[in-house]
């Protein structure tokens, strides 16, 4: 138009969501500008979450293997943690992210700014507490400013009390520690910790670990967390936390839970809140609702024309891939594309081990919401290869719509799970019934099989264990 605006696109933080849509927008031809108020990018995925908890987990999963393999005849000694290593292991892995963003935003001639950005109006972000103040004018924004993590009110102010950003950069292996949060972060971590060697106790309000999960896919979990961690503690409240000089004194209201006990180390996991309320929506006209989301269209349209929300602050679930996915899908609409996100499955992964993944619609909702389904099933018992590792408690299983067979729905739980529901999810995405999945050939033996399987069973051409 007769504008002239510093740049086509202004993206608003850098994490999955806003790299994606920064980069996006370069290869479709625009100009943009990247407002990061962190000196790297990459947001909380690369620096404080998905990647740097997946690197401790892997150490843990490998000390826990080498446990296990006594029963193969293979015994290891006791694990010897130097912790500065591994967490300069788990920095490197950052490192190398974060530097190639910086080199893929400079190839693309992006325009990275270093700052805190608010909203001066609705065609201008003021960048303050970076190289300088300054202000950019947009002709379309993006914003992609994240979430981060909620504490717990009237708790002391102590070092000791982590939130997840501290617990992926400890400054020892406590002795002991709380998790506050059975979900996807706190049970992570607390399998992190506990493999490591520190006495952990979880505290979940609910009734069940995992909210929102399937039951059936958590049982196997729940299982080996209940023989790693000293307590799992569901139904249980914590009611107050002191801070003494020698530990921190958590109290509990539940049925299996002390009075109190002491603690090294808290860890609170209990959700995140968006970074809605502290950017000066109101200048650009930009609704931000009483949780803090920015609600948005398909097009990742804010209720302002030319202003998109996406990832974290633009509603559930908060993953990373979701932020990636709506990234491309506003950076092509501002380039004028009809683009939407309208993605049939997201889906869910905890990195524990056992893993337990799932995507579409689970059991639980399809029970609540009254849906017709078949399930078709594969334990793991019956999987040759998983046997072979030792495992024997998992299992793939897979929902089809009642009316039109197409695969609605999917789970499964066993080391891996999070790779064999990427299938499932192509499978949802494509219409695809059982006969499809099962008639797909599978590599024999690998877990992947138990996916056809799974398929199989419900097709009723299942012969045999594999
Ligand atoms: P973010 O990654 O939160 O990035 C927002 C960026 O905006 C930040 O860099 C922030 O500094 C910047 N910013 C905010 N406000 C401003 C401002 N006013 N000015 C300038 N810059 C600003 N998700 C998964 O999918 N898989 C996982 O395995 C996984 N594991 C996780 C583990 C942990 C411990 C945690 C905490 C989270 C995990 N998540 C995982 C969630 C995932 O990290 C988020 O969903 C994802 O990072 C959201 O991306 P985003 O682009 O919306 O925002």
């Amino acid at each position: 138009g007769a504008h002239d605006y510093d740049c086509d696109v202004l993206v608003l933080g850098s994490g999955p969501g806003g790299y994606s849509a920064a980069f996006r927008a370069a290869d479709l031809g625009l100009n943009v500008a990247l407002v990061e108020r962190h000196s790297v990018l990459g947001g909380v995925c690369l620096n404080v979450g998905c990647i740097p908890s997946k690197a401790l987990l892997h150490s843990a999963k490998v000390i826990d293997d080498a446990a296990a393999m006594a029963e193969h005849g293979v015994s290891f000694g006791e694990p010897k943690i130097e912790l500065p290593k591994l967490l300069e292991f788990k920095q490197s892995v950052i490192d190398k992210l974060t530097g190639g963003l910086k080199s893929m935003a400079a190839k693309r001639e992006v325009q990275v700014v270093n700052g805190n950005g608010t909203f001066k109006d609705d065609h201008t972000l003021t960048v303050e507490g970076g190289d300088d103040t300054r202000e950019i004018s947009f002709a379309n924004c993006i914003i992609a400013v994240g979430s981060e993590p909620v504490m717990l009110p009237d708790w002391p102010e102590d070092e000791r009390i982590w939130d997840s950003e501290a617990a992926l950069s400890p400054d020892e292996l406590p002795k002991s520690l709380l998790v506050v949060g059975g979900g996807i972060i706190g049970m992570e971590l607390a399998n992190v910790y506990a493999s490591h060697g520190t006495k952990v106790d979880v505290v979940e309000m609910t009734p069940n670990l995992l909210p929102g999960a399937d039951r059936d896919l958590v049982k196997p979990l729940e299982k080996r967390m209940k023989a790693r961690c000293d307590n799992l503690w569901t139904n249980t409240k914590v009611t107050g936390l002191k801070a003494n000089k020698k530990a921190l004194k958590a109290s509990f209201e539940g049925k299996d839970a002390p009075a109190s006990k002491d603690y090294d180390r808290v860890l609170v996991a209990v959700g995140r809140k968006p970074n809605g309320p502290k950017i000066g929506a109101d200048n650009a006209g930009v609704q931000v609702g009483d949780k803090g989301f920015i609600a948005v269209d398909k097009q990742c349209r804010t209720n302002v024309d030319h202003i998109f929300a996406i990832g974290d602050v633009s509603g559930e679930p908060q993953l990373a891939h979701r932020a990636t996915h709506q990234g491309k899908v506003a950076a092509e609409c501002c380039a004028g594309e009809k683009s939407a996100f309208d993605a049939k499955c997201i889906p869910s992964v905890v990195y524990t081990d056992p893993e337990v993944a799932w995507t579409g619609v689970t059991e639980t909702q399809a029970k609540e919401d009254g849906t017709e389904y078949d399930k078709g099933a594969f334990p793991w018992a019956a999987s040759g290869r998983a046997l072979g590792m030792g495992y024997s408690e998992g299992t793939t299983k897979i929902l089809f719509d009642k009316e039109t067979g197409r695969a609605i729905g999917a789970g499964a739980v066993g080391p891996g799970a999070g790779e064999l529901i990427a299938e499932l999810g192509l499978a949802i995405e494509m219409g695809a019934d059982a006969h499809d999945i099962g008639l797909t050939v599978h590599p024999h033996p690998t877990l992947s099989e138990t996916v056809g399987m799974a398929a199989e069973a419900q097709a009723g051409t299942l012969t045999d264990l594999y």
